[in-house]
């Protein structure tokens, strides 16, 4: 097996810097100079994963093929890089102490007093350094969430410390931390990002590059202090300051020579420069771009991250198609019948989002009848999709009733409905149908021509499922079954072919979509948008 390399990236001061965006540029620079890589998350927290925490929490739940739910990060990774990520690379306290706690109760400790060090830290060294893995890899990037100084971090650090220890020159710690401007005294700040220095000394960690986050450019004295006075070398400090774009920061990492500082710490040669080629056109692309195709996302969550993939799928097909997508977050639980054609004017496309439960979903429904009345390009995606086929039902099929079994357990016209498999669960935790399934495209349909083949694997997060006993009702009046799972038999795509662009997936789209390879029906849907 190759030498693998290790990279840790911590974060200090506060979060939500953006170590995820970091990790996966860093990624992206090592591919272009022709490495393989991979991206890990550590999370903190003691969930098992993050599938039971509301995205108001914990932003959106991403899902690998392998059917894990995971940090929303991993999608940077995805979307940057072009890896498949799977269930290793989303690790979280919970998931250490539950195979710990088996491990003890397996006997495999006998004797033994289980403690944080050596035990757990030791399950999280195992971890990161993915012996078992068989894939070869130059490097492995460990992005450990929270802010250093947290006491839930404590063991991932220790663990970190003694790699660094047992690993030498194969491993480089790189923190991420925060250079506040204070207007008043119309000074940037750097006594939080020395603190948080300290704080890793003191762990016996020192960081070897730091990235410090900034809202103003720092000037080469600000560098220098920090260089100085955390023990960094002077190219090793480098400024991440806010910019238009996150797809703008690998370009920026490179041009201020991280991908040369970090080969340099692990004794690499460092000649010539990435291959950014198409990542470069990708941005110029995203910057020359002028016409707005405005887009309406119709959800619950008011958050920018609650729906991170869906946007950034939005973004990618955008810029395929030459086109500025602008989107617009309409709240489904304010739209009424009355209201709905005001507020979503101007939208030249309608996303149907995903979620779940019952508030918000009676103005998805008028949503759907409303873009389907007017012919809107329409992209429901799994409750989004579910949703218009409840709104089909009620309105075309004449079931005034339909509902789906999640919201209403007593209607006779649960159009969508539990899996039989699915009904005696009793865990709420992983137990969805998760991950990539088969789905075989109808000939002739328009998702056959927008994906070029005939069988797609795309992946699910969902409990529910169309009910196949209404199936025949739908194609007779127009709204038909254009993929479908071909071991089940489950309904995956409906669309009705009379409109314009009306498409709904069971599945997540939005999962697999990267900046070089944007996911065909985004694509197609913001070009039929912009038409
Ligand atoms: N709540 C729906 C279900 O469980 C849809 C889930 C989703 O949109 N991801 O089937």
């Amino acid at each position: 097996m190759k030498e693998r390399r290790f990279i840790f990236v911590t974060g200090g001061v506060v979060s939500s810097l953006g170590k995820g965006i970091i990790s996966a540029s860093i990624g992206k620079l090592l591919q272009a100079r022709g490495y393989s890589i991979t991206i890990q998350k550590f999370d903190p927290y003691i969930n098992i994963d993050p599938g039971t925490l509301n995205p108001y929490e914990h932003g959106e739940c991403y899902v690998t093929r392998d059917g894990m739910e995971t940090d929303l990060d991993l999608g940077h990774y995805e979307r940057f890089t072009g890896i498949e990520t799977t269930r290793d690379n989303s690790v979280t306290t919970g998931r250490i102490y539950h195979t710990v706690i088996e491990n003890e109760r397996r006997g495999n400790y006998l004797g033994k007093t289980i403690q944080v060090v050596p035990h757990i830290t030791d399950e999280i060294k195992r971890r990161i350094l993915r012996k078992e893995d068989p894939r070869e890899y130059d490097f492995i990037i460990t992005e450990v969430g929270g802010t250093i100084g947290d006491i839930e971090s404590a063991p991932f650090m220790e663990a970190i410390r003694q790699l660094k220890w047992e690993l030498g020159k194969n491993c480089v710690n790189i923190h991420l931390t925060y250079v506040p401007y204070l207007k008043a005294a119309g000074e940037l700040k750097t006594k939080p990002t020395q603190h948080s220095v300290k704080e890793m000394q003191g762990m016996g960690i020192q960081p070897e590059i730091l990235i410090l986050r900034t809202e103003r450019d720092l000037d080469k004295a600000v560098l220098e202090k920090v260089a100085s006075f955390c023990n960094v070398e002077r190219d090793c400090v480098v400024q991440s300051q806010d910019l238009p774009s996150i797809y703008e920061v690998p370009l920026n990492m490179q041009k201020q020579g991280l991908d040369k500082a970090i080969l340099r710490k692990l004794q690499l040669p460092c000649e010539g420069t990435p291959d950014m080629e198409e990542w470069r056109k990708f941005v110029e692309d995203m910057n020359n771009a002028k016409e707005i195709v405005k887009i309406a996302m119709v959800g619950k969550y008011d958050l920018q991250d609650a729906y991170k993939s869906i946007r950034e799928s939005l973004i990618h097909a955008g810029v395929r198609n030459g086109k500025r997508v602008k989107i617009e977050f309409v709240n489904s639980e304010f739209i009424t019948k009355e209201n709905v054609a005001e507020r979503l004017s101007g939208a030249k496309g309608v996303v149907i989002c995903p979620g779940f439960g019952q508030r918000g979903i009676e103005g998805k429904i008028i949503a759907a009848e409303y873009c389907r009345l007017q012919n809107m390009p329409t992209f429901g995606i799994c409750l989004g999709m579910q949703m218009m086929v409840i709104e089909f039902a009620r309105n075309v099929l004449g079931y005034a009733d339909a509902n789906s079994r999640e919201m209403d357990l007593a209607t006779p016209h649960n159009v969508i409905d539990i899996m039989e498999e699915q009904k005696s669960i009793t865990m709420m935790g992983g137990t969805m149908r998760l991950g990539a399934y088969n789905c075989q495209l109808l000939p002739g349909s328009r998702v056959r021509s927008i994906y070029g083949k005939e069988q797609i694997k795309e992946r699910h997060r969902h409990r529910y499922e169309f009910n196949n006993k209404f199936l025949e009702e739908y194609q007779k009046r127009g709204m038909i079954c254009s993929g479908r799972n071909p071991e089940s038999g489950l309904v995956e795509i409906v669309e009705i072919p009379e409109l314009k662009w009306y498409i709904g997936t069971q599945f997540h789209p939005e999962y697999s979509s990267t900046v070089l390879n944007p996911h065909p029906l985004f694509v197609d849907f913001i070009r039929a948008a912009a038409l």
